[in-house]
């Protein structure tokens, strides 16, 4: 096996509905609301977690490919080597380290999403007594008593915008390469479903609609990274609509890498 370059994904997460990721109440009591939002610990500014946009992409995509796990709800893992292989889940988005399975790395890494400086300056002026982000108080229904249980939800307000960065790596698994540019098609398929679904909780409330939006794609080689080179740009300012079309090139490029 052999490491052939990184695709490079990097783009603006557009929140067209309020968005509510759990942070840890003890930590980020703010006002006494029921149900904080996770914040970055030194600045105290909402971010998406990686492992979040991650999780739930995976998740989507285990749906999608018709690999959900129902007799015990854990996450899908394949059970073989070869079925690992060919299964855009695993060899994409990971699978745990029990399995030990020899598929190589994880192709996927999904970093932190923090807030544009647009963004920042849009919460800084916010008027609603909490730090960055706004509430609304939600009616949830206790399932065993069927009591009514309104909880405050904080969330960052519709129209906040997050910088994100993936980075997809291609490893050369006696096909040159070709099976992993293949499966990069999984990770805009994945996105994809993200945008028809949600981010976060309360997802049925209408929360946690995303857009991901101003993606740029890169490809650093392996060449590239011994020469210190930034890499190939395979396209910027694009949709996910855009995204498919970089697998051509990128193909072309890898191909080339491992001359
Ligand atoms: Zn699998």
């Amino acid at each position: 096996m052999e490491f052939r370059g990184n695709v490079i994904v990097k783009g603006v997460i557009e929140c067209e509905t309020g968005l509510h990721i759990g942070g840890n109440k003890d930590i980020f009591e703010i006002g006494g609301i029921d149900a904080p939002v996770i914040r970055d610990p030194i600045t105290k500014l909402p971010y998406i977690p990686g492992s979040s946009l991650k999780g739930r992409m995976r998740f989507l995509l285990e749906w999608e490919t018709g690999r959900v796990n129902h007799e015990n709800g854990k996450p899908h893992n394949c059970s073989s080597e070869e079925e690992a292989k060919e299964c855009p889940v695993c060899r994409v988005f990971g699978i745990s380290a029990a399995e030990n399975l020899k598929v190589g790395p994880t192709r996927l890494i999904v970093r932190d999403a923090h807030p544009t400086e647009g963004t920042k300056k849009e919460w800084e002026a916010l008027d609603t007594g909490l730090l960055y982000t706004e509430w609304k108080k939600e009616n949830y229904i206790d399932r065993i008593t069927s009591k009514a249980d309104p909880r405050d939800m904080e969330r960052v307000p519709k129209g906040s915008e997050f910088e994100f960065e993936m980075v997809y790596s291609i490893y050369d698994m006696g096909d040159g390469g070709a099976r992993d540019v293949e499966f990069f098609r999984y990770l805009r398929t994945a996105m994809k479903l993200l945008e028809d679904s949600y981010l976060g909780g309360s997802g049925s409330r209408g929360y946690g609609k995303v857009k991901f939006k101003d993606i740029k794609v890169v490809f650093r080689s392996r060449d590239d990274y011994m020469e210190g080179r930034d890499g190939e740009k395979l396209g910027e300012d694009m949709t996910l609509d855009g995204m498919g079309e970089v697998v051509n090139r990128l193909r072309e490029l890898v191909e080339r890498s491992g001359r």
